[in-house]
């Protein structure tokens, strides 16, 4: 049946809203709108968890996937996070498995889900938690940089559903702990990200692993070439659910830009921190180190915070990231492959101390305020070296970030061409200049691996020769070194494998 377009306020959204201007933006794009999830056909103990939830009305792209989902269908989802999009394709899952309840079987899980970190991966897992709460169903996360006893215990003993980080999990399946000959739904989220990661290779590899007979589910927040390639190749004649992804985020956020010398960066973010109507803050910075320096800067300023980034254990993350969430310290200095990561409500402001690399960065790092409906400011600082970097986002963002009250739009120099990317330049001059030597006219470069701040890896390790970001934090299969058995998982802090889902 065809139902009358209908926008969406906040106050049909329950205590947790998603901002009504962009749900009435989406409702327009599409023909057949739920009203409620009452209306969906879910079984009675996930409509109860998401009646406690007070959950009463769908968000766009729960709308648009989760009745196509349901019945079985594939689904290609241009979504972020913020929109709701981690429900469109849990519930869905636990409908079809606590429909039957059928046993979890060691080592072969029915459901996989795949995201580019490990911040997303527990976030996923914590939605399952939610939603599935009423369930006997079991899931486990598999992630770097934590032993993986707990995570090989929980997958002999049987799960449904595995909620994983590509490289720990092929990594497992090469040890024989897993196969997924038997699955039944395959997840992939954030597909964009893991290509930024260079996960490609590993996603392919385990692609290849997959049963031909399965439902699948593609989420990307931005469709570039190998992301659709990937998709068609994955997918079965999909449901196709686009929801413009940047712009809604931004469009809830105000934004403001002042033009500094990077000497002015740390004073200036100081004492806007000190500012009473600034809350919880995250400020973005380039490099691990760079994080770090600003954390020490700040505590020394009497400002408190904390940093999160690669070089931290996970165990050190989810403890500041949870330190963050109750409120124990007002700023969280973060680099970019923590950026999707941070889903915490009530972020007032975000910082970038320094503009990201990747154009596409400035919007995940944006949209860590503004979340839940709630309005949020977004404060760039953009040293003379980094204008072309701000051209570059304000092209993807298609609109010009506005100057902070008082601030004055600095002379162009030369030194503005140099810092923009160089695809951008190129494309934006129309030739093939300022491509490698090597580079033959026309021909795309190589994609090349980049850390967390954007920047080529090799530049990394220049930079910062400690531990590096090893995507997934995956242990070293290094010639000298040699791999370290648990003996027994005593002393460690209770891992959320095989959680009830
Ligand atoms: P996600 O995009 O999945 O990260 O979800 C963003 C936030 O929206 C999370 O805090 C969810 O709990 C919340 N949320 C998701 N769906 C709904 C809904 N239908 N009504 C109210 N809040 C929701």
């Amino acid at each position: 049946m065809v139902r009358p377009v209908r926008t969406v306020s906040t106050r049909d959204v329950g205590a947790r809203k998603i901002s009504p201007a962009r749900s009435s933006r989406h409702v327009l794009h599409h023909r057949c709108i739920l009203k409620t999830f009452e209306e969906l056909a879910l079984i009675t103990p996930i409509k109860k968890a998401l009646h406690e939830e007070q959950y009463v009305t769908p968000t766009p792209i729960q709308a648009q996937t989760i009745p196509a989902a349901l019945s079985g269908r594939d689904i290609l989802g241009s979504a972020q996070t913020g929109t709701g999009k981690t429900a469109a394709f849990a519930l869905p899952i636990l409908n079809r498995l606590g429909k039957r309840s059928k046993k979890s079987m060691p080592h072969f899980p029915q459901v996989l889900i795949l995201a580019p970190t490990r911040e997303l991966a527990i976030q996923i897992g914590d939605s399952l938690e939610t939603y599935g709460r009423h369930l006997r169903l079991r899931h486990t996360l598999i992630y770097g940089g934590v032993n993986q006893f707990r995570q090989v215990r929980a997958l002999k003993k049987g799960v449904h559903i595995v909620v994983a980080t590509p490289g720990r999990l092929l990594d497992l399946m090469n040890q024989g702990h897993l196969e997924l000959s038997r699955l039944e739904v395959f997840v992939l989220d954030e597909a964009d990200r893991m290509l930024d990661m260079g996960f490609l290779p590993d996603l392919k590899r385990i692609i290849r692993e997959l049963p031909e007979e399965r439902q699948s589910m593609f989420f990307s927040a931005t469709f570039p070439g190998k992301i659709l390639q990937l998709s068609e190749e994955l997918l079965n004649d999909p449901i196709s659910v686009r929801l413009a992804p940047a712009q809604p985020t931004v469009e809830a956020i105000e934004q403001q830009l002042f033009h500094v010398t990077s000497g002015q960066k740390k004073s200036l973010l100081a004492k806007m921190l000190r500012d009473p109507n600034v809350g919880q803050a995250v400020v973005f910075t380039k490099t691990k180190r760079g994080a770090t320096n600003l954390a020490n800067f700040l505590q020394k300023a009497n400002i408190s915070a904390d940093e999160i980034h690669g070089n931290k254990t996970q165990n050190a993350r989810q403890r500041t990231l949870d330190g963050f969430r109750g409120g124990k310290f007002q700023v969280l200095v973060a680099t970019d492959v923590a950026a999707r990561g941070i889903d915490v409500d009530g972020i007032t402001h975000v910082f970038n101390l320094d503009l990201p690399i990747e154009p596409e960065a400035y919007v995940h790092r944006i949209g860590r305020t503004g979340r839940a409906g709630e309005t949020g400011i977004a404060v760039s600082f953009c040293g003379p070296e980094e204008r072309g970097l701000l051209r570059a986002i304000e092209r993807q963002i298609g609109q010009k970030i506005p100057l902070a009250a008082g601030q004055e739009e600095p002379q162009r120099s030369r030194r503005d061409d140099e810092s923009e990317p160089r695809g951008e330049r190129r494309e934006r001059r129309g030739g093939n200049s300022g491509g490698p030597r090597n580079q033959r006219p026309g021909r795309k470069p190589r994609p090349q691996r980049r850390d967390e701040s954007g920047a080529p890896k090799s530049q990394e390790k220049r930079n910062a020769p400690a531990k590096s970001e090893s995507r997934d934090a995956k242990p070293s299969h290094g010639k000298f070194k040699a791999r370290r058995r648990p003996k027994n998982g005593a002393g460690r802090r209770p891992s959320r494998a095989a959680a009830p889902a």
